[in-house]
């Protein structure tokens, strides 16, 4: 049986907290998890690396890559445009190692339909003015685009239940810690410890 890492979907209303779990849970850069770097063709905000928090592309480079099927998912979020690299993920799951994507809801449904075993993980804030709080705290988007992603909040939040687990980031460290329980749960079902312990497993059981 061929080495096959867990693909973990991560979505949120903009603001909740899922870049900063996602960022607290890669810091030390373990080996086994990696996380997707998605194509935009949002500008990038102060401080965004190309390649590093985005792969910054044109509307036109973005229409090409759509035709070349590069894209393992694909969605309109806030009038940009954001995708999903196929190829990446492919070869990252080949070689054993975790993926967790930030995406919105549209590209988890298009996700599931292709591969059902991947674990959705919906982040929520603890309340709307919070939600407000950090958006604005963050001091990264204009007022205008925060209005716009407050008022996207509700109908983004109401697709929580299309996913496999809930996190509410009220404080970071209990959000941190419900995030790695879900992977940790994960890598012990069946299924997974096939896929790590293939050998030992064989030879346990071998007469
Ligand atoms: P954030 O809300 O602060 O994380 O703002 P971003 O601008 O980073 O992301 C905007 C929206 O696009 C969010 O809902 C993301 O989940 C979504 N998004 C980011 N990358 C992708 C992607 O590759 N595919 C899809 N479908 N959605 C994405
Ligand atoms: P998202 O990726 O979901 O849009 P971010 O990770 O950028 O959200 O978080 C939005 C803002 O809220 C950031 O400034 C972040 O530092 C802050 N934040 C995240 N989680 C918490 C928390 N549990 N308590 C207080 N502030 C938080
Ligand atoms: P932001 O512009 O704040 O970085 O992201 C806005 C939203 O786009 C977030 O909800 C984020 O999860 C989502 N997003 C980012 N990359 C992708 C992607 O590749 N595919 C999809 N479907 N959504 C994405």
């Amino acid at each position: 049986m061929t080495a096959h890492g867990n693909l973990f979907i991560v979505s949120a209303p903009s603001g909740a907290g899922k870049s900063s779990l996602i960022s607290a849970l890669l810091e030390n850069q373990p080996a086994d998890m990696q996380v997707s770097v998605s194509h935009t063709t949002r500008q990038p905000r102060q401080g965004e690396v190309d390649a590093q928090h985005y792969h910054f592309v044109t509307p036109d480079t973005f229409k090409s890559l759509i035709k070349e099927k590069a894209f393992f998912e694909w969605a309109e979020v806030f009038g940009n445009f954001y995708g999903t690299s196929r190829i990446v993920i492919e070869k990252t799951l080949s070689q054993g190692i975790d993926v967790f994507l930030d995406i919105d809801w549209q590209g988890a449904q298009q996700v599931k339909k292709i591969m059902p075993e991947a674990i959705g993980v919906f982040i929520l804030p603890p309340s709307k003015a919070e939600l407000e709080r950090r958006l604005t705290g963050r001091g990264q988007d204009s007022t205008k685009v925060i209005n716009s992603r407050m008022a996207q909040a509700v109908s983004e939040m109401s697709h929580y239940h299309e996913y496999d687990y809930v996190i509410i980031n009220d404080n970071f460290i209990t959000a941190q810690q419900d995030l790695l329980a879900i992977i940790h749960s994960q890598r012990l079902t069946a299924t997974s410890q096939i896929h790590a312990h293939d050998g030992m497993l064989k030879d346990l059981l071998a007469e």
